[in-house]
């Protein structure tokens, strides 16, 4: 298949894309697409068969649901059997924007969306692209991120083409997304509404409006627990590279972690913050064999390069990554979430003034 690619300019032309880009919609093709949060992979939420095409791009498994967008408020009708009072609050305090609500779901939501469950995950981005393509639909518009699964999600349409060129009709190219990981995923249909993914719309955001909110305890990679969102269960973000995440009093070791590493040869990816990407390359130890990802200053600065910066480790290649945890307050919870997963749970701690893996041993040129 041929892939259109059309950059959106914020001017008139646009609205001839999004015309062009809505009738492969209509016709059952699939068309990636800028929101907020991520790229994503969209397709007539309505049709089974276009649905069915969204899996076969990306890989995904048929167990793990789709989010249906929409652009108006009111589009949220007809896909529920009713919403309740948490429901309507969650989205009076955040439509548009990146929060997805997972609610009952209506007949008209087919069982390829939903994978088969009695709910269904809805969002109404804010990024204006995806509203005026949703709107030029004229339907819902199931859209997961545009990456081959199992790969760091796409915040640039360069990305979305490295993945999905030459299988599927049309990228849209509207820039950077501004968040740079997913939505917060938020089951309203328990009492007590659960947060089952971790996303821009924070937990302290969340509770200020609905008082109690509960956390999914699966998030913590504990495996006595299985996540309620299935598409958490799945390995996901994770670089082809080894991954260990220093956290807590830990991260402060990672100048020596690295300097550890580079002594036993290794070329050596560190994932971490501006100061430390600073300390890190003014050593003249760091050679050739160093590759120094650095995020910037801000949990949020994190937010928006941490996809990017995953897949970027895929094109460099280095023997290990090591990087820097972060607090897990505001947006540094999703990070959090991201990174361990990226990190297939290699989680480096400090024990007893020594550095060990939770779950394992660390490797010998991390210890020295
Ligand atoms: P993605 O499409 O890659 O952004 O992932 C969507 C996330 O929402 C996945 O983790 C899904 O498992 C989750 N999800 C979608 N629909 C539902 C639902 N009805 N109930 C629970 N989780 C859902
Ligand atoms: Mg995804």
């Amino acid at each position: 298949m041929q892939t259109c690619y059309w950059k959106l300019q914020n001017n008139e032309q646009d609205q001839e894309v999004m015309v062009k880009a809505a009738a492969f919609i209509q016709a059952g093709e699939v068309v990636a697409f800028p929101t907020e949060t991520v790229y994503g992979l969209g397709a007539n939420g309505l049709n089974s068969e276009a649905v069915a095409k969204i899996f076969a791009a990306k890989g995904r498994p048929n167990d793990n649901p789709l989010i249906l967008h929409i652009a108006d408020v009111k589009d949220v009708e007809p896909l529920t059997t009713g919403l309740n009072e948490n429901a309507k609050a969650l989205m009076q305090a955040f439509w548009p924007g990146p929060l997805t609500l997972v609610i009952n779901k209506s007949e008209i939501v087919p069982d390829a969306v939903s994978a088969g469950l009695p709910t269904v995950a809805v969002r109404f981005p804010s990024n204006k692209f995806a509203q005026q393509l949703i709107k030029a639909c004229g339907c819902p518009v199931a859209a997961p991120s545009a990456n081959i699964s199992g790969r760091p999600s796409p915040t640039n349409a360069q990305d979305v083409w490295e993945d999905m060129q030459g299988k599927v009709a049309a990228i849209l190219d509207g820039g950077n997304c501004g968040i740079g990981l997913e939505s917060t995923v938020v089951d309203t249909t328990e009492p007590v509404p659960v947060i089952l993914r971790p996303g821009g719309i924070t937990y302290e955001m969340l509770t200020e409006v609905l008082g109690a909110v509960e956390i999914d305890p699966a998030l913590q990679g504990d495996s006595n627990y299985k996540p309620k969102a299935p598409g958490m269960k799945y390995r996901h973000y994770a670089p082809k590279s080894a991954m260990y995440l220093l956290e807590g009093e830990a991260a402060s070791c990672l100048p020596q972690c690295v300097e550890n590493a580079l002594n036993a040869g290794k070329r050596v990816g560190v994932l971490c913050s501006k100061s430390i990407a600073q300390a890190l390359t003014q050593n003249d130890n760091a050679s050739g064999n160093l590759l120094v990802a650095s995020w910037g200053e801000s949990l949020e600065e994190l937010a928006a390069n941490l996809f990017y910066l995953l897949r970027d480790f895929d094109r460099t290649m280095p023997d290990v990554i090591l990087a820097e945890g972060v607090s897990e307050s505001g947006i540094g919870l999703a990070v959090m979430n991201r990174m361990r997963k990226a990190a297939g749970y290699q989680i480096v701690t400090v024990n007893n003034g020594e550095l060990s893996l939770k779950v394992g041993s660390l490797p010998e040129f991390m210890i020295k």
